[in-house]
């Protein structure tokens, strides 16, 4: 299996959110991760339900910038299944964006996701 067989839709956000406003999509949306993308929707950094409860608890600024990781492992579609499960366990994070050659995200790859290879036996 490709990272395209296994990855879901995403919701992504900018720089002009802020922290709290990313809470609430958070919420919303049911997502964990949100990838956090420029005026051409090309990646730019991560921001997660921990980065953000962080924020909110240690009442820093309520800007995204300062709080998002800018170092963000990725995979393209086209990539074996396999290498998300290592880059994951390596990384000790939960979710890998999705994006094609132009840095554009095209959805998320999790654990979650992951483990449906299991259950269906591949
Ligand atoms: N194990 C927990 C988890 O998976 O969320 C917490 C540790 S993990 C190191 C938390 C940090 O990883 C957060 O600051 C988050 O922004 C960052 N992070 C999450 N996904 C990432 C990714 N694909 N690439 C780089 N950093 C990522």
């Amino acid at each position: 299996p490709l990272i395209k067989d296994v990855m879901a839709p995403v919701a992504t956000i900018t720089l002009g959110f802020s922290v709290h406003e990313a809470a609430k999509k958070i919420i919303q949306d049911k997502f964990n991760h949100l990838p956090v993308v420029d005026e051409n929707s090309r990646l730019v950094g991560i921001v997660t339900s921990w980065d953000v409860s962080k924020a909110l608890a240690l009442s820093k600024s309520d800007k995204l910038a300062p709080i998002m990781t800018r170092n963000v492992i990725t995979v393209a579609p086209d990539d074996p299944a396999d290498l998300a499960v290592r880059l994951l366990e390596k990384h000790n994070i939960s979710a890998l964006p999705v994006i094609d050659k132009d840095k554009k995200v095209l959805g998320i790859v999790t654990g979650e996701g992951l483990s449906k290879l299991i259950s269906r036996g591949v």
